[in-house]
């Protein structure tokens, strides 16, 4: 079946969109993703960076045009297994057949985007000209994040507080990643900078672009990561003005109190118990004629 696009959809076509999700997780995440946003872009820019075969999910992407990649990195959530898939997504930019995109943007498998939102915040740039890093700053460490004395593969002088993106989202323009590529350029690259930094992926990059490129993590406020409590923290009457929305508290809900943490939306159209991310009810806010919403 064809889809038709509207304008802000092929406005994000020199955009590589990777989602970085894990077999486990399909069944659990991916809907709320592949039935709602993913369902009105151009699949072709996005690709669903996974670690093992699922004939469903290979299907449903041939038929929005979205690239299904399989990494053999490691299946678990350590640091090695996260920075190498991360690695890998990047490593897609540098692919001959993928240099028509000038922006790369990362996404864990729990984020809601609306596009056009992202692609007028990108617009203000020239990503073969400047070295973005577009995210929002980390909200654990009230200060910028520093790193300890151990974590050396960087000379003692250039170990000072630093920003990164948290949140699973987080764009770096063409210019950007040219910069980064000695340490972040594929999968095993990324994986030894995260093992030499002691850092997850989030942060390592954040220390990358600022420690060791000399770049700067420019914030936006428009990412709305789950490490926030979504409910207090995005106002439900501004939903159409933010680019990107996670839900729950992945690992985080292990320690603490609440497990229901979503953004609110006004006059949702699903209940909490058939749409605990709140993505499909989002879906319907902005886009009433979708057909999930009849
Ligand atoms: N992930 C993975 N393997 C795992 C668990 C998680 O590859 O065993 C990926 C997951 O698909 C997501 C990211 O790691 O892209 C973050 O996972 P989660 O949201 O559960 O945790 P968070 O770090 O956001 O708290
Ligand atoms: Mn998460």
């Amino acid at each position: 079946p064809s889809r038709t696009l509207s304008n802000f959809e092929s406005a994000g076509n020199n955009i590589m969109i990777t989602i970085r999700t894990t077999r486990k997780f399909h069944q659990k995440r991916l809907p709320y993703m592949y039935d709602t946003w993913l369902n009105k872009v151009n699949g072709s820019n996005v690709f669903l960076v996974t670690d093992a075969e699922d004939e469903e999910y290979q299907e449903k992407s041939r038929q929005l045009g979205i690239h299904y990649k399989i990494i053999s990195c490691g299946k678990d959530y350590s640091r090695w297994s996260l920075c190498c898939k991360s690695g890998e997504e990047m490593a897609l930019m540098h692919r001959p057949e993928n240099k028509q995109y000038s922006w790369f943007c990362h996404l864990d498998d729990d984020i809601y985007i609306i596009l056009k939102n992202l692609v007028n915040l990108l617009s203000k740039f020239d990503p073969l000209k400047e070295p973005i890093y577009m995210g929002r700053a980390g909200t654990h460490w009230k200060k910028p994040f520093k790193l300890s004395k151990k974590q050396k593969m960087l000379e003692p002088q250039n170990v000072h507080p630093f920003h990164f993106a948290v949140g699973g989202m987080y764009c770096l323009s063409r210019a950007m990643l040219d910069k980064v590529k000695p340490w972040l350029g594929n999968g095993e690259t990324m994986g030894d900078t995260c093992n030499k930094l002691l850092q997850p992926e989030d942060v390592a990059v954040g220390a990358t672009v600022e420690l060791l490129a000399k770049e700067r993590l420019s914030r936006t406020k428009l990412f709305h990561p789950h490490g926030l409590i979504l409910s207090r923290f995005v106002n439900p009457r501004t939903l159409k003005d933010q680019i990107g929305f996670a839900y729950g508290c992945g690992q985080l809900c292990a320690y603490k109190g609440y497990k229901n943490n979503a953004i609110k939306v006004p006059n949702a159209r699903f209940p909490f118990s058939e749409d605990p991310s709140r993505f499909k009810s989002l879906h319907c806010h902005l886009f009433p004629d979708s057909a999930l919403c009849k």
